[in-house]
């Protein structure tokens, strides 16, 4: 039998180049040796987010990187607009509101999109609004929000945008200089092809300008200590040295492609997932479906968890199930980093094929 292979939204397939760098002996952080690596990374996180501005490394999951873009760039009881679509927009909204902004919420029905005139009319509406919220691919639906579009409506406002990119990175196209995005957050274990474990945060002019405004308490996730430090090429903590070496050479191999080839390799999975899901007779489940990962209805009521069961259990293939009101009625199959190849999506494909003939998936009930 084959190793499992990952087709989760996160974490996702770790390319032996990557592993073999997590695997090498421990270095100090305060050293020459360590101070190269992170020297290399400062200069190529950035082209990943298509920005010169400086790309903040943290030590922890992606939400550490959502959380610290509220803490770092807010004061209590400023006004803020989110907008979500999902299980996730949700969450960065539900942060702003745990540190007492004045979070207005936008919410869509689970499948949909926003478009940039419902983001010019919340801001229309609240004039005052200092920011506004939005992913850029929503993971539990699939969805990818038309962020260029959206960052020409609060480029010319008082509010800047924050993008959640942590699935969407590297898969869907982010271009935030040229688009005017002020921030965008991501994390190591969705399209950068490394373990769980590290969060980034992009800071654009405006942003920057935010930081030393901001009143909400800070501490460990510090933009202006950990630029400063940065500038040394050091981090005012232990950094998570393996992880940083993964990411070295992952950042290699996303520099070696070419950012915007690795967008069209992700753009010509997904069409092809969407196209045999399709053919299969599935129907897709995002009106606006991201390049990160694609979401199927289950027809008929079949409940998700038993394709998502036979699918691990005989083809050692893992697929994803729905999240919040969503589970049990829709799987969620991913074309991120690593596993956006020919090989991955075929084998995936496959094992739903087998499922929804040995199952009798689309058989009436
Ligand atoms: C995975 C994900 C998160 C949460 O990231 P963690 O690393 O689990 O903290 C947040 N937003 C989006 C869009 C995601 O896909």
């Amino acid at each position: 039998m084959k190793d499992f292979l990952l087709l989760t939204p996160g974490p996702t397939k770790v390319p032996d180049r990557v592993l073999a760098k997590c695997a090498l002996p421990m270095i100090h952080h305060r050293t020459k040796e360590f101070q190269a690596i992170l020297e290399r990374i400062n200069g190529n996180l950035p082209k990943a987010f298509a920005t010169k501005h400086p790309v903040l490394t943290f030590a922890s999951s992606g939400t550490g990187a959502m959380d610290s873009s509220i803490t770092n760039l807010f004061s209590k009881g400023q006004v803020i607009l989110s907008f979500s679509a999902g299980k996730w927009g949700e969450r960065y909204r539900d942060i702003a509101r745990s540190y007492g902004l004045d979070v207005k919420s936008f919410e869509k029905k689970y499948g949909e999109a926003f478009t940039a005139a419902e983001v010019e009319a919340g801001l229309k509406a609240n004039p005052n609004a200092k920011g506004v919220l939005m992913t850029l691919c929503e993971t539990s639906t699939a969805v990818v929000h038309p962020i260029e579009s959206i960052a020409k409506v609060t480029r010319g406002s008082n509010a800047i945008l924050m993008i959640d990119a942590i699935s969407g990175l590297g898969c869907d196209v982010l271009k935030m200089d040229e688009w005017g995005v002020d921030v965008v957050v991501s994390g190591s274990q969705k399209g950068f092809m490394l373990p769980p474990g590290l969060a980034f945060v992009a800071l654009g002019e405006r942003a920057q300008a935010r930081m030393a405004a901001s009143d909400l308490p800070k501490f460990y996730f510090h933009f202006a200590e950990t630029l400063k430090m940065m500038k040394k090429n050091d981090t005012p903590f232990t950094p998570a040295v393996s992880l940083m070496r993964g990411l070295d050479e992952a950042l290699s191999m996303m520099l070696e492609e070419g950012v915007e080839a690795g967008w069209k390799r992700h753009a010509r999975i997904a069409d092809h997932v969407r196209k045999t899901m399709k053919s299969l007779g599935l129907e897709i489940f995002a009106k606006a479906p991201s390049n990160a990962v694609t979401a199927v209805n289950m027809p008929n009521g079949f409940p998700s968890k038993d394709l998502i069961n036979f699918v691990r259990d005989t083809h050692h293939v893992v697929l994803a199930d729905g999240q919040g009101e969503l589970q049990g009625k829709i799987i969620r199959f991913s074309h991120m980093g690593a596993t956006a190849c020919d090989e991955d999506a075929k084998r995936g494909l496959d094992s739903v094929a087998d499922a929804i003939k040995k199952l009798g998936v689309l058989n009436p009930v």
